[in-house]
């Protein structure tokens, strides 16, 4: 497989309260994992920043309007309980945006095999007007819409690994069977959506997971829940919500899966990749909040995309 890396210039420039679990370091400790010799061969891009009225083909106009007049000139400002907004917080959203756009492009004009976009703010709490859940803009809902609109793809589905339940993308698709959108998540858990029974027009795959379940249980509802309706729903592109707040050290969930269960899964989903769309695949980062469980998990999940195997990690 040929991977590209897109990598996200301004990362920083997002800034979060001190302690907050969404900060820069995230992505500094995805970037350190993935500058190692075993990611040389990856293809390494820095994201353009991306147009802003773009995010409209999922968010209200007028939501658009309220987070720009949220921004603060100097300092950070405050949307919901844990969402904030900084100052250049939007050209960093606009860039994360480009990224995820740039990598579509790379992936659908078959530059590529597939991508992972290491960008920040996560995007998939982010409903069609409301921010939520560390999230501005659903980067990810916005590339499915592109995919269509750009490149004429007509089904596009989106996996959403993280640990949370991405109620953002759920409410933007919930009507429309051509995008299907599958999660597994832990639950209970913030944001409280995504019960099974939660099947949008049949477009909806959500598969709670116990707290305290380990990699066991993520793969059995892989085996028997998501793959066979992702393989059914047969898209022309897969992308991803790839969270790693999973992982067994993460502070905000208690699942216990560890970095090989998320080349485990990769590898399933590059399976279902080859057998129904050209292996498209297009990952973009989501959650995940211990710097050491995040960069194992990136480490894992990215050999897996460049190479079908894990082969050797110094971790
Ligand atoms: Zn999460």
């Amino acid at each position: 497989m040929s991977t590209l890396l897109v990598s996200q210039p301004n990362f920083a420039d997002h800034v979060t309260p001190q302690g907050h679990p969404e900060c820069a370091d995230r992505v500094r400790a995805v970037e350190d994992a993935l500058a190692r010799d075993r990611f040389d061969r990856l293809i390494r891009r820095d994201a353009a920043s991306g147009d802003l009225t773009m995010a409209e083909l999922v968010h209200d106009a007028r939501y658009m309007a309220k987070l720009r007049d949220a921004r603060p000139a100097e300092g950070i400002g405050q949307l919901d309980a844990d969402t904030f907004v900084s100052a250049k917080s939007l050209a960093v959203a606009a860039t994360g945006l480009g990224g995820a756009l740039a990598a579509l492009d790379a992936v659908l004009l078959g530059e590529v095999d597939n991508a992972f976009c290491a960008i920040r703010p996560p995007g998939h709490h982010a409903e069609i007007a409301t921010p939520m859940g560390f999230c501005l803009i659903n980067t990810v809902a916005i590339a499915a819409r592109e995919a269509q609109r750009k490149y004429g793809a007509e089904r596009i589905a989106i996996i959403d690994f993280d640990v949370h339940h991405g109620n953002g993308t759920q409410d933007i698709f919930k009507g429309d069977p051509s995008v299907f959108y599958a999660s597994s998540h832990q639950m209970p858990l913030f944001p409280g959506t995504g019960k099974a029974s939660e099947t949008g027009v049949g477009n909806i795959c959500n598969a709670p997971l116990a707290p305290n379940s380990d990699g066991a249980e993520m793969r059995e509802v892989y085996r028997t829940r998501i793959i066979p309706a992702l393989l059914n729903f047969s898209p022309d592109l897969i992308l991803f919500s790839a969270g790693f707040d999973a992982h067994e050290r993460d502070p905000l969930a208690q699942l216990n899966w560890n970095a090989a269960d998320f080349g485990w899964l990769t590898g399933k989903l590059m399976d279902a990749a080859d057998r129904c769309c050209g292996n498209r695949i297009v990952s973009v980062l989501e959650g995940g909040y211990d710097l050491k469980g995040l960069a194992g998990g990136v480490s894992h999940h990215v050999a897996m995309l460049m190479d079908g195997a894990i082969g050797r990690l110094d971790d």
